[in-house]
């Protein structure tokens, strides 16, 4: 077992390793994807704005088309007044001018409205269209500076994931499947240094009888308080030391 239990020590300081590259690949993928984010918003809301600048305008043509039917009829019926041939008929010539130069008014007002609308947001797409060609070049330089570091971090988990191989065949079935089921419930460390009576794992102290199991290491022993595997580590025994706790 002791053996066995150098094995799984071996095995655990791999995956430790492993754990920790997955965790910086995790976290440089976690940034590109963030800033990803907000640029697709960013994205969506300039097309979408975009979109509305085009509405506005349409709008705007057409309200222009409009004032200027407007103004050649009022023109036309001013010219008529010069010419009716009764007074009814300049009343309602007076009457029709009075509502053609109140809807140019109203039109005139809108248009200055929509010129206004439209002014603000071409500069808000010009702001938006700065910031996004920014944060795109910022993403592009950053996802070059990153492949390096994914690249490296790939290969590194590869020659791990293949050590981590070799070792697992040199472990028992049975040894594994509890290291595997301890780590499976919980990330870190499934073997654990014992000494001076206590687990190192979470500093209980052990039975005396189950401390001189895991002193003689003929068994597979856990520790009753964390249920990590435990082997005995004795002071000076020009061993490395033994494992860290966990400090995650
Ligand atoms: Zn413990």
């Amino acid at each position: 077992m002791k053996e066995q239990l150098a094995l799984l020590r071996e095995l655990q300081r791999i995956d430790l390793d492993l754990d920790r590259l997955n965790e910086e690949k995790g976290g440089l993928q976690e940034r590109l994807d963030e800033h990803k984010t907000v640029l697709s918003k960013l994205t969506t809301e300039l097309d979408a704005q975009k979109a509305e600048l085009d509405e506005v305008r349409t709008l705007e043509r057409s309200k222009k088309r409009d004032m200027g039917e407007t103004k050649d009829t009022l023109t036309e019926r001013k010219k008529r007044l010069l010419n009716v041939a009764s007074t009814k008929e300049y009343n309602a010539v007076e009457k029709e001018i009075e509502v053609l130069q109140k809807s140019s008014e109203n039109l005139e007002e809108e248009l200055l409205k929509l010129s206004e609308a439209i002014e603000t947001t071409e500069v808000s797409i010009q702001t938006k269209s700065a910031m996004t060609a920014e944060l795109a070049k910022s993403i592009s330089s950053e996802e070059a500076a990153a492949s390096d570091d994914l690249q490296r971090l790939d290969d590194e988990i590869d020659r791990l994931n293949k050590r981590t191989d070799e070792a697992r065949g040199e472990v028992s079935k049975r040894v594994l499947y509890k290291y595997d089921f301890i780590r499976s419930r919980r990330p870190g460390l499934a073997i654990v240094a014992s000494r001076d009576g206590h687990c190192e794992g979470c500093f209980m102290s052990l039975p005396p009888q189950l401390f001189i199991q895991v002193q003689r290491g003929e068994t597979l022993e856990t520790c009753p308080s964390c249920q990590r595997i435990m082997f005995f580590w004795e002071h000076g025994a020009g061993e490395e030391g033994p494992e860290l706790r966990e400090t995650a």
